[in-house]
Formats: structure tokens, C-alpha cells, sequence
């Protein structure tokens, strides 16, 4: 039978988001103790833990068909895999940090400078497009230290809210990108696996959106109801329902998570009373 392999990271700041995603897509991972790999109980996936380095080059390889894990790897990896979505948390930032009391006045600061990072290709290749000069001195981790104990002029790493930098003496002077978790797949899967990755994808999609919408009710008079409904669109329109009190109704929909508090307003002034708003679980459109 045909197993889609998914590559997640074993242990780390993914790890745990990675996982819940599958189990929101209604994976049972039956065994996660994280050995290398295991399969899943009611899907036809199998699950590899690895390091998140790895990742690229096991899915180019073909050993995993599709992977999770930050776009800063994928890029420094920089193998012949297709990233197929974007997956909204691991949310960085990749910027230049230098010592706090240094004037900045622009990138060419760093003409001949020596860089510490751990993403020497995505640096470089930054570098090189603007024709600047620089050293590029690839460290493993700890990157923050590198200006302090003498190794390089400045460094090139992960921000999330720069507590490490200032706490190093550091700060943060450009962003050169911002990266999150991604989902990539092999560039040739074979006809039944691009299957498995469809309805993993369609389900990923109704989870996505779930978490986007908040189903709301309400109550208001039936003179209301059409400029309410106006507003509340919902996935086709809103259902209404009579209610017992004569020139009441009740008016059910979806409202988008982001618009809510300015809809919410709106509904109020147009007589809505009673408004309940409840997550909605899985939503297909
Ligand atoms: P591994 O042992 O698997 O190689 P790692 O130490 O390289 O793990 P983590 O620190 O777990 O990696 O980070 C994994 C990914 O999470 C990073 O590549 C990046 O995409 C994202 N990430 C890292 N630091 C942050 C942060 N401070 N805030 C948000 N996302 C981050
Ligand atoms: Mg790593």
C-alpha cells in the first residue's frame, strides 16, 4: 500500500506544532515517542523525526516525500524541493546585529566586515546581490557570543524578540527576511502519494480556515434582518430562523476572526441583541 512519508522535527521548536497540525488533520499518531519513525493509525502517512537540517535533503532524496520545517533551512539547504505552503507559526526573523554602541548608517557598514552565522548561503547570496564585500564565518550556534569573544564584526541570525541580542550587547540593525514554517514536498512524487498529499492538504485547508472563522448566532427584529444579513454574508448566506416573541428572528453565520469587533459594532447599531460567537472545529467551503 502507499504511505506518504512526512518528515517533522524531532525535537525542537517545531516539534510540537508540527505534530498537533497532523493530529488537527485528524492523524492518529498512535506511537509518538519519537523513535525514528512511526506510522499512523488511521491515515496512510508515516511519520520521520529527524533533525530540521536534514530535512531538505532527505525529501530531495526522496527518503521522506514531504517535510516540516522553518523556510531559513530550506533556503540555506537550498536543495530541488517544491515548497508547497506556508503553515503560519515559527514566525523569526533573520537580521544583521552588531555592537550597541557602533554608528549604523546603512549596509555598506558591513563592507569588509566579518559576519558570524549558521546561514553562510543565505548571507552570501544576500552579500553578493548587493555587491557588497563581506567575510562570512560559519558557527554552529550560540552566533550571539560571536562579536563579543572576538571572532567577527558582527552577526547574521534568528531574531525573535531580541532579549539574546541585547543581553550580548547587541542589536539589530536590518532585517534581511522573515521566515515560518513551511511544507515541502520531493519535486516527483509518484501519482498515489501526490494523492495522500491532496487530502492532507484539503484537511490542513479546513483546519486553516476553522481557525479563521468564528460561527456567530443572534438575535434581532425581522426589520433588521436584511441589512444584518448584508453584513454577515457567512459561506453563502445566513440561515434565519423565527422565534417565538412575533417580529423576532434568529440569524446564524460565519463571521472572519480579523473583521470581528468592527462587524460586531455594526450588527449592535443595526438592532442585533443576544449575539453568541463559537469556534468552529473543521470548515469546508
Ligand atoms: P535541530 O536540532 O532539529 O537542528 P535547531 O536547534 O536547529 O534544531 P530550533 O531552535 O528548534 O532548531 O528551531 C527550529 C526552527 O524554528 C528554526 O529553523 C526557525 O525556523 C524557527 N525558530 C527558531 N528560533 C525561533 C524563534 N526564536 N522564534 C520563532 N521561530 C524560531
Ligand atoms: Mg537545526
Amino acid at each position: 500500500m502507499t504511505t506518504l512519508k512526512i518528515a517533522i522535527q524531532k525535537s525542537g521548536r517545531l516539534s510540537e506544532k508540527s505534530l498537533q497540525l497532523l493530529k488537527d488533520c485528524g492523524i492518529k499518531i498512535a506511537n509518538s515517542d519519537r523513535k525514528l519513525k512511526t506510522a499512523a493509525a488511521n491515515f496512510p502517512v508515516e511519520i520521520l523525526f529527524l533533525r530540521d537540517d536534514d530535512i531538505p535533503q532527505y525529501v530531495d532524496q526522496g527518503v521522506a516525500d514531504i517535510g516540516i520545517l522553518g523556510e531559513n533551512e530550506v533556503w540555506e539547504k537550498d536543495k530541488q524541493v517544491k515548497v508547497i505552503k506556508q503553515l503560519g507559526f515559527a514566525q523569526c526573523k533573520l537580521s544583521l546585529a552588531i555592537p550597541k554602541d557602533e554608528q549604523y548608517e546603512g549596509l555598506h557598514y558591513f563592507e569588509n566586515k566579518k559576519i558570524a552565522t549558521s546561514y553562510p548561503k543565505i548571507l552570501q547570496g544576500f552579500f553578493d546581490k548587493k555587491n557588497i564585500a563581506v567575510t562570512v564565518e560559519e558557527i554552529g550556534g550560540s552566533v550571539e557570543i560571536a562579536t563579543g569573544i572576538g571572532l567577527a564584526d558582527a552577526i547574521f541570525d534568528i531574531v525573535s524578540t531580541g532579549s539574546t541580542l541585547l543581553m550580548n550587547g547587541l542589536k539589530e540593525v536590518e532585517v534581511l527576511f522573515r521566515s515560518e514554517a513551511v511544507l515541502i514536498a520531493n519535486s516527483n512524487l509518484e501519482s498515489g502519494k501526490q494523492a495522500i498529499l491532496e487530502q492532507l492538504l484539503f484537511r490542513m485547508q479546513s483546519v486553516k480556515q476553522a481557525a479563521e472563522n468564528k460561527y456567530i448566532l443572534l438575535n434581532a427584529p425581522n426589520s433588521a434582518i436584511q441589512q444584518i444579513s448584508a453584513v454577515l454574508p457567512g459561506m453563502k448566506s445566513p440561515t434565519v430562523l423565527p422565534l417565538v416573541e412575533e417580529g423576532w428572528s434568529s440569524l446564524h453565520s460565519v463571521i472572519k476572526e480579523d473583521q470581528f469587533w468592527e462587524v460586531i459594532d455594526q450588527i449592535k447599531q443595526l438592532g442585533a441583541q443576544g449575539i453568541l460567537v463559537v469556534p468552529i472545529e473543521k470548515m469546508i467551503i
